[in-house]
């Protein structure tokens, strides 16, 4: 193989070693965006179930006012019934005092309701709060682990991109621009190699001669289906019978 083909090879390992970073970076902050995530979203549901408290609390008051209203009404309607004169006077009260009853009965159910519901919302907010609490740790301590494994991360992506620099600077700038640009379009691949004679880049099956051509390794050739650069190894062909 030529000598520019090993080079641009060599150039492809240091560049995919680099995404292999840049991609570990993306999903170490992926993972603390989704805890971060998580956790948010737990605490919107908190504070919905809290609005619901709150309206709750609110709708019970009020029950609460209505069942006192009833029962003041009862006591008032008790006093007057001492002194009614006619049955008809006396009938009307206790028709008043049977519909006040009926209001206190009516209301306590409905504050016991409410109470369950009450009593089942606000577990579901302080099992929440537990679930938040336990994330936030969790997300505190991975958070210190991944600008850790970050900085490393970069550090080696510096060594990697120093020896890319060097290497660049041995090749033709034309050559170099055209490798960059191929890289840039077909995410991150700008030289693949030939397997079986299909182009491990789109995975195309080459013409027959231009695949013979590559083999020979004097002259560098375009994948005609995705124009990335071409290359052939022998080893690579037993490598893929054996695997
Ligand atoms: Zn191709």
């Amino acid at each position: 193989m030529n000598e520019e083909i090993n080079k641009l090879v060599a150039l492809q390992e240091l560049d995919s070693e680099i995404s292999g970073f840049d991609r570990n970076v993306r999903d170490r902050k992926q993972e603390l965006a989704d805890r971060e995530q998580s956790i948010a979203d737990k605490e919107e549901s908190i504070a919905q179930f809290k609005e619901k408290v709150t309206s709750l609390d609110q709708q019970k008051r009020e029950a609460k006012a209505e069942h006192d209203d009833a029962q003041v009404k009862i006591k008032e309607r008790q006093n007057k019934m001492m002194q009614v004169q006619t049955s008809r006077e006396h009938q009307a009260l206790l028709k008043e005092i049977e519909d006040s009853k009926r209001v206190i009965k009516e209301k306590e159910e409905y504050i016991s309701l409410l109470e369950e519901q009450l009593k089942e919302i606000k577990g579901k907010i302080s099992e929440l709060q537990n679930l938040c609490k336990g994330e936030k740790e969790i997300l505190a301590e991975t958070t210190i682990q991944v600008d850790k494994e970050i900085k490393k991360i970069l550090t080696d992506r510096q060594s990697v991109e120093g020896k890319r620099d060097k290497l660049s600077g041995d090749l033709r700038p034309n050559l170099l621009k055209r490798y960059n640009m191929i890289l840039q379009k077909r995410g991150g691949a700008g030289i693949v190699k030939i397997i079986d004679g299909v182009c491990q880049g789109c995975f195309m099956t080459l013409p027959p001669q231009q695949f013979n051509e590559i083999r020979k390794g004097d002259k560098l050739n375009m994948c005609p289906t995705c124009n990335r650069m071409l290359y052939f190894k022998q080893e690579d062909q037993e490598e893929a019978y054996s695997a």
